[in-house]
């Protein structure tokens, strides 16, 4: 599994390159862009094939077949670290199953590159990587994420940027962001605030190129935090009682404070 850089092709790593070259076969997201990395770093000619979202269960067989004759298979993605909100995870699973060796080759990944230059307090964090796009699904995780004293580390595409802004305004108030925008490559931006600062700088210029967002931790002094279990339940309930009903229920079967719970059934119901 060989990370590749995220913009700045020098991001590459010494061992990666050495295992493109030696690898008997390289599986990639997209055989075109991939050919193009490949020639950059003296590894092609060299037997490609596509491993995809919608092909990667079809390829199965042929890859395992492929390593338990003793072939060597390098798994890379279109960019970064591949299982990182990429394909790569069934196939790992498969290899793990038959017996095959699984090799990590570290290197970039969009995560990891925005917390580096993150100005947040981002030591501990949640990585929920694309948010479910819409309706009930995308309120529901909000409001998850919301409850945890973790900062939130989102991927999203930027013509989805200022209703993702919109979202988390919404759900978790005004918390600070990060926005790390094309990270590694010629128009880098990295840029923090509030998620309302945020919105409205964005909103005048028609935001462009890769993003990442790192949202600050609910701060634990300004609310009595609940715990996982008694938010999960909380949420069930709230679907079908009152913000006090459901809290009452809560606390009772919990034996958390019913004024949290209250505070959080109010900030989450939704209207
Ligand atoms: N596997 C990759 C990784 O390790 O980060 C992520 C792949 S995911 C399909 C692509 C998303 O990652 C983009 O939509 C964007 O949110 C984020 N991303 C990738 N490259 C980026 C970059 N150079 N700057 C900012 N975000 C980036």
């Amino acid at each position: 599994m060989v990370a590749t850089p995220i913009g700045h092709l020098a991001d590459i790593t010494l061992r990666a390159v050495e295992i493109l070259r030696a690898a008997d076969l390289v599986a990639a997201e997209d055989t075109r862009r991939s050919r193009a990395l490949l020639t950059h770093i003296d590894a092609f000619p060299k037997p490609l094939v596509s491993v995809n979202e919608h092909n990667e269960r079809r390829r199965i067989r042929e890859l395992t077949a492929k390593l338990s004759d003793g072939a060597s298979v390098a798994l890379i993605s279109d960019a970064g670290t591949p299982l990182i909100s990429d394909p790569g995870h069934l196939l790992v699973k498969a290899a793990f199953e038959a017996g095959c060796k699984v090799v990590p080759i570290p290197g970039p990944s969009a995560l990891v590159t925005a917390l580096s230059v993150c100005p947040l307090a981002s030591e501990r964090f949640v990585f929920e990587g694309f948010l479910p796009s819409r309706g009930e699904a995308r309120r529901k995780r909000l409001r998850e994420l919301d409850s945890m004293t973790l900062s939130i580390v989102l991927y999203e595409a930027p013509h989805r940027l200022l209703a993702a802004l919109d979202d988390l305004l919404a759900v978790m108030g005004d918390r600070r962001v990060m926005v790390g925008r094309e990270l590694t490559k010629m128009h880098e931006q990295v840029r923090s605030g509030r998620l309302s600062e945020m919105r409205e700088q964005f909103a005048g210029e028609a935001p462009r190129g890769e993003l990442v967002l790192i949202v600050e931790r609910r701060e634990r002094t300004t609310e009595q935090s609940i715990s996982d279990s008694a938010e999960r339940l909380l949420q069930v309930l709230l679907a079908e009682l009152s913000p006090s009903q459901s809290a009452r229920l809560v606390a009772a079967a919990t034996g958390e404070s019913r004024g949290a719970i209250y505070k959080r059934a109010l900030a989450s119901k939704p209207s």
